[in-house]
């Protein structure tokens, strides 16, 4: 089939199951993107969601209204993810407000690339500061709630669940983008450590790692139709990815249904990691 034949695109049209009712979800970086239908789709499913934000509160009170809209209950809340003060203010705001946590998506993350013999090391450290450090101290915060309160079986069969957004590059490496590639390998191996500890405490770690997902991060590889079809060589499934993807895929791995997965990158991809270059025999 030539490229001209390739099927049209169809999106998925699935039914909302409300597989998170009772529980308690904090989005980092929810105003946006990947965030913003993360934390949706949470609320959809029946979760209530703290919709975590550094700048842009316009824009997390249209993600809180939505959620709301659905029957969720839903906050606002400011904080750098890479502040400690702002992150343990944030998680008491939580607690005063919904009690608990039961679900944390560690999505906030940024880039700041630059040629390597060009990159400052301000521009190092911030993405680090954001993308892992952000996680670690996220991830702490929850990893105490959860380990304080215990499992709650008529919410959870887990005392708590933590995905942390990745992506293909934790494991495909990015030139001009060495600080965001060691971030996300980073996080890969955080989640990993993470998960071999507090597995006995009945805690579910994984990672979500996207492929080129349509939102403001990357906009340069996806609005013009030369910088669309140049994008679509990487992706074998030959469409970009809608935020909404990976919205599905945090709900199933945030749920019961997701029990038994643990300490795993969930690849949500289209393909970008298998070696598309190869489709034609190498
Ligand atoms: P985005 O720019 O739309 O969203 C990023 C969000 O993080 C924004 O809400 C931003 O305000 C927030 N943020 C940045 N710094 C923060 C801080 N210090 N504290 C709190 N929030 C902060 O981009 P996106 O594509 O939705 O990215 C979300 C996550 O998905 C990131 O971790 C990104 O690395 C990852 N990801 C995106 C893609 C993609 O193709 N879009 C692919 C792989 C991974």
């Amino acid at each position: 089939m030539s490229e001209e034949q390739l099927p049209q695109v169809v999106m998925p049209q699935c039914q909302v199951e409300r597989v998170l009712v009772g529980q308690k979800a904090l989005v980092t970086g929810a105003n946006s993107g990947i965030g913003k239908a993360v934390a949706i789709a949470l609320g959809h499913s029946g979760a209530d969601v703290v919709v975590n934000y550094v700048s842009g509160a316009d824009q997390a009170q249209e993600v809180v209204d939505a959620i709301q809209q659905c029957g969720s209950h839903a906050l606002g809340c400011q904080a750098d993810v890479s502040r400690e003060d702002q992150v343990v203010a944030m998680f008491a705001k939580m607690k005063a407000e919904f009690g608990t946590i039961d679900i944390l998506i560690n999505n906030a993350g940024l880039q700041q690339d630059a040629p390597f013999d060009e990159m400052t090391l301000a521009e190092w450290n911030r993405v680090i500061d954001v993308n892992l450090t952000g996680q670690f101290l996220c991830a702490r915060e929850a990893v105490r709630e959860f380990k304080r309160r215990g499992v709650v079986p008529d919410v959870s069969c887990a005392a708590g669940k933590i995905i942390c957004m990745s992506s293909v590059h934790e494991v495909i490496p990015w030139a001009g983008h060495v600080n965001y590639a060691a971030s996300k390998g980073g996080v890969m191996l955080m989640m990993k450590s993470i998960a071999q500890e507090v597995a006995p405490y009945r805690i579910r770690v994984n990672s979500i790692a996207p492929g080129a997902i349509r939102t403001p991060i990357n906009t340069d590889a996806w609005q013009t139709p030369e910088a669309y079809d140049a994008l679509m060589t990487l992706v074998p499934y030959k469409r970009i990815g809608e935020p909404e993807d990976i919205g599905r895929a945090a709900v199933w791995l945030a749920s019961d249904q997701a029990d038994y997965v643990n300490g795993i990158s969930l690849f949500v991809d289209g393909g970008m990691t298998l070696y598309p270059g190869f489709a034609t025999g190498g």
